[in-house]
Order: C-alpha cells, then sequence, then structure tokens
C-alpha cells in the first residue's frame, strides 16, 4: 500500500507502550491506517513521502472523550436551570447547528471520537451520519439519542420508563432511531432536584431487560449511576459502562464505595467512567474563589472517590475519561468548562486523583478505546490502527498541562485541525500547516 504521510521524530506516546519511543517515525497508508511505527534511524521513510518534521512534539493517539452532551445547553442540564431559562432555550435545530461547532471544539483540542451521553431528541445522530459521510468535518461520534429515565426520575422531561416491559418497548425505540448505545438513567442526579441521588431508581429486574434486549440488539448498555445501591446494581445486572460512579451512601453526605460492587464488574466486564465536569474549582492555581458548599460537597466527594479508582483498576476494571460537557458557561460563571476541555479531564487524574501523566492519557485512549469496545480500530498508536493522531508543544509526561496545546489533528490519516483551525475536506481552508508540510487530501 502506498504510504501517503510520515511523522517524524516525534516523542511517541503510542497507548500501549510503558515508556515512549523519544525520536520516532509513524507511517500512515493511503487507507487512513498506520502503517508502521518505529525509531528514526531504524524505519526508513518512503522517498518522496510526504513528511511531518515533528521535532520537539509528542504524537499521542486522538483523544476519545466518554462523555459528553454535544446538543444539551448548560441551563436545561443545571440545578441552576430556572423554569424561564429552560423555557427560552433555543429550539433543536439552532442546537444541533450549534453542536456541529461543539464537536468541532474537541476535534480541534485532539477529541477524535465523542460518545454523546443523552440528549433531548435524536438529532445528533444526524450530525454523527453527516461527519461521517464527509459532508462535516468532526469527530466520530457514537450517541444514544434520548436517555431512558423513570416518571420524575433524573433528566426527565416527558417520557417516563416504569416497569420492565415498558423497558423493552423503550429499548427497542431507542434502537429503532438507529442509535450506537442505549443510556440508561439508574440513579437520581444532582441536577434534578428531587430525583434522589442516594437510590437506585430501576430495579435489578428491570435494569437486566434493558441489559438483554440491547444485547440481543448490538448495542452497549451505558448507565447513569451515582449512588453506591445503583452502582452495585448496574454491575450485577452486566451493563457494559457505569457513569460517573459516584459512591453515595445512604446519607448523600456520604461516600461509600463497595468492593463487593468491584468484584460483580470484574466478574462482569463492567467499565466505569470517572466523567466529572473538569469545574473551575478543581483549578485553585487558575481561579482563586472560595469553593461553594456544593463544590465543598463534590470535592469531599471526590477525595472518596479518587483513591478507590487506584483499587478498582488494580481489581481489573477499565477506568477511562469524559467531560460531561455540555454547551456555555458554567452557570453564574465567565469561566469554561467546555468541549474543548478534555484536557483538564486528563489533568484532574492526574494533579488531585494520583496517576502518573503516562496513566492518565491511557485512560483517555487507549483504555477509553477498550471500554467503548473500539480497540480494534482505535485508541493506539499501532500498525494496523485508524490515523487518528493529535500532535501537540512540549512534553505531557513531564508537565500534563502541554495536552492544552494541541497543535495538529488528524482523523483517519487526514488533517482535520491545525492550531485549532479546522481543516476542511480537500484542504480549503487556507493554512499555514498545510502549506508548510504540503500535506495530501
Ligand atoms: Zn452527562
Amino acid at each position: 500500500m502506498k504510504t501517503k504521510l510520515a511523522i517524524t521524530n516525534a516523542r511517541l506516546i503510542d497507548g500501549a507502550s510503558p515508556e515512549p519511543i523519544l525520536h520516532s517515525v509513524v507511517l500512515v497508508g493511503s487507507d487512513g491506517r498506520i502503517t508502521a511505527t518505529g525509531r528514526s534511524g531504524e524505519l526508513p521513510v518512503p522517498e518522496g513521502t510526504p513528511t511531518i518534521d515533528a521535532s520537539g512534539m509528542t504524537l499521542i493517539p486522538g483523544l476519545i472523550d466518554g462523555h459528553q452532551h454535544l446538543t444539551l445547553d448548560k441551563r436545561l442540564y443545571s440545578a441552576h436551570a430556572a423554569r424561564e431559562d429552560i423555557l427560552s432555550l433555543d429550539g433543536p435545530q439552532r442546537q444541533l447547528v450549534r453542536a456541529g461547532h461543539n464537536a468541532q471544539l474537541a476535534l480541534a483540542a485532539g477529541v477524535t471520537t465523542v460518545r454523546d451521553c443523552g440528549a433531548s431528541d435524536y438529532s445528533v445522530l444526524a450530525l454523527r451520519d453527516a461527519i461521517e459521510a464527509g459532508d462535516f468535518v468532526g469527530p466520530r461520534i457514537l450517541a444514544c439519542g434520548r436517555p431512558i429515565t423513570t416518571t420524575a426520575g433524573h433528566i426527565y422531561t416527558d417520557w417516563g420508563v416504569d416497569s420492565a416491559d415498558e423497558m423493552k418497548k423503550a429499548v427497542r425505540l431507542v434502537a429503532s432511531q438507529g442509535v450506537d448505545f442505549v443510556k440508561l438513567i439508574v440513579s437520581g442526579g444532582t441536577t434534578s432536584p428531587g430525583s434522589n441521588i442516594t437510590r437506585s431508581q430501576y430495579t435489578l429486574k428491570e435494569v437486566r431487560v434493558a441489559v438483554e434486549d440491547a444485547h440481543r440488539l448490538g448495542l452497549q448498555v451505558v448507565v447513569h449511576a451515582i449512588s453506591t445501591d445503583s452502582i452495585r446494581l448496574a454491575a450485577g445486572a452486566g451493563v457494559d459502562t457505569v457513569e460517573h460512579c459516584s459512591w453515595i451512601g445512604s446519607d448523600p453526605r456520604t461516600t461509600i464505595t463497595d468492593e463487593g460492587a468491584v468484584s460483580l464488574m470484574v466478574r462482569n466486564g463492567v467499565r466505569v467512567d470517572h466523567a466529572i465536569i473538569p469545574r473551575p474549582y478543581l483549578f485553585p492555581d487558575e481561579v482563586d474563589q472560595p469553593l461553594t458548599a456544593e463544590e465543598q460537597w463534590w470535592l469531599d466527594m471526590l477525595k472518596v472517590r479518587w483513591p478507590f479508582l487506584h483499587v478498582m483498576r488494580e481489581k481489573g476494571v477499565t477506568v477511562f475519561l469524559g467531560t460531561d460537557a455540555a454547551f456555555g458557561l458554567w452557570p453564574g460563571t465567565q469561566l469554561w468548562p467546555g468541549f474543548e476541555d478534555m484536557a483538564r479531564a486528563i489533568e484532574i487524574i492526574v494533579r488531585w486523583g494520583g496517576f502518573t501523566p503516562l496513566e492518565a492519557i491511557k485512560m483517555a485512549t487507549s483504555e477509553s478505546a477498550r471500554a467503548l469496545e473500539l480497540d480494534h480500530d482505535i485508541g493506539t498508536v499501532e500498525v494496523g490502527k485508524r490515523a487518528d493522531l493529535a500532535l501537540l508543544d512540549g512534553d505531557p509526561l513531564t508537565d500534563i498541562r502541554a495536552l492544552r496545546h494541541i497543535a495538529l489533528v488528524l482523523r483517519d490519516g487526514a488533517l482535520v485541525a491545525d492550531h485549532g483551525r479546522i481543516v476542511l475536506a480537500g484542504g480549503r481552508c487556507a493554512s499555514e500547516g498545510i502549506r508548510r508540510w504540503e500535506l495530501p487530501q
């Protein structure tokens, strides 16, 4: 196969190896997949191959954000929402256009795959399909459309699913829309007052029905579960991924971890998405404001959750990362976070969670790919994988904040973002990067 592109001299963090390759060569074939990786001086670059000389830069697998909401507005998504805010939200068409922009923000920040974990309709599937058809430049999207919840449950609006029979019907309805996975809301949520964050809102039987039918249809079951009883129930039912996994005890002021639930996760192959919003209070060196009572509560909870992530991983649970991003500023502030903040989600796990930069990068690349069952295709820089790649200035292994400085992003071997600018298919964007490296299209 013809070699379409070579990337030379980068420090390569391939998502699989325990050490980086300091002066690497990565070759990409005309099918957009990686054909060879090696060391500079050992792996020859075929003559005439367009080449990016990435000296001084780091090459990583494209990041995977395990949890975004591309079409949602934080006003709707937040306990801060006032009824008049919700009523004045833009309509679905406007939200979909904005979702395209949101997806590009993520892409330019090195995120080549986004899992959209819930929306008020199925419009994000149109964005997913437009990107795959080449009509729009964006990350690979996996989407679930409308999550399944109970009447009066977390994020309930007008569709409650309240029994095992209704669950079976709901899974089939969602599947009929062409979703990639089923999202199930198994516990209450902090952003839905009255939904009860300390208790499961479904029975084991109901969740099992969802898992059995979704798996029969070839769909994963992704669950929102923040209370300890809901996490145990979801693990026992054999769901695919648990989002947030906050271990909130029967008293919401307590965090109760449960090793029995972890054993069920290991036995049933359940993966865990950290999925906390990288909110400003987690960056006290940048945002010097006293914590609100709510932030203090979150932080106290997280300080139990983070050490337990190490326990879970040691027992064999795959842990991965997501931003839970939605549109807009955090209510009441003029600050991030947004769709471009996967780097901050990774920083949190290093600076607060006690993981090494390499472990954290794997949790956003190779381990995410494994969690999403896409590891045959993406998540590492290895021969045969899709060339979903990010090049960044500096060395994230010495300072994880280097991940904020993504220079170039490639998807399936094509340049899609250059220093924050989206590159249209065919290179129709006047770009210093294209001229400098004369990249093929
Ligand atoms: Zn979410």
